[in-house]
């Protein structure tokens, strides 16, 4: 029995090698046929720019308050120790409390992962749809906070763009929603008569 399957296998392989070899020619010339009457996809980039998502990631930047033009950075470092490519460094103020006098990202060896972006608490630091950064050296790369931050406007732009809302939206929100949540800005004031005039209006505070 052996014998009669090897004299099949060896005599019918060269057809079934024939048929496969045949199956793929026809298969290769009717994709080529397939896509010769279709319109090319590819953009002739620079003269048509692509249609890019608005979350794509490329260059970073800083956000400021969109409403206030306040720079939103509170220097907490957050993006600076995640950032898997220590590319970022936040320098913050002596003497201020929650604010930055000097950021650099170098551009450079950032491989735009974006998480950065993902742990700050202020949404300050965003990855634009803005890829077109080259630069002559490596140095022009690093940008400091001057180079990183966008304008009121652009900041706007981006927080549209990306779904943000400024701090006078979210407070709004929160206080139609529930107006308990309303914190006092307590300045000079005791925490027994912010508690007394609360009370007042018929809100307990938590
Ligand atoms: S995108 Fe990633 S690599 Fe680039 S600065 Fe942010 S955390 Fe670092
Ligand atoms: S995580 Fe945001 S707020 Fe904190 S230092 Fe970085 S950019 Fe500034």
């Amino acid at each position: 029995m052996a014998v009669i399957e090897k004299i099949i296998e060896t005599t019918t392989k060269p057809i079934r090698q024939t048929v496969d070899g045949l199956y793929n020619i026809f298969l290769g010339m009717f994709t080529v046929a397939k896509n010769t009457t279709r319109n090319p996809i590819t953009n002739q980039y620079p003269e048509k720019m692509p249609d890019l998502y608005p979350r794509s990631r490329h260059r970073l930047a800083l956000q400021v308050d969109p409403d206030t033009g306040e720079h939103l950075c509170i220097a907490c470092k957050q993006c600076e120790r995640v950032c898997p490519d220590a590319c970022i460094s936040v320098i913050p103020h002596d003497t201020v409390k929650a604010k930055s006098t000097q950021f650099y990202i170098d551009h450079g060896l950032c491989m735009f992962c974006g998480l950065c972006t993902e742990v700050c608490p202020t949404d300050c630091i965003i990855n634009t749809v803005d890829f077109e950064m080259s630069e002559e050296t490596r140095e022009d790369l690093i940008y400091d906070i001057r180079k990183l931050t966008l304008t009121q406007e652009q900041s706007r732009t981006y927080f549209d763009l990306k779904g943000y809302e400024s701090k006078a939206t979210k407070k709004k929100a929160a206080t139609a929603a529930d107006p308990s949540k309303l914190k006092p800005h307590l300045g000079g004031i005791s925490q027994k008569a912010v508690q007394a005039a609360l009370e007042a209006v018929g809100i307990k505070k938590d």
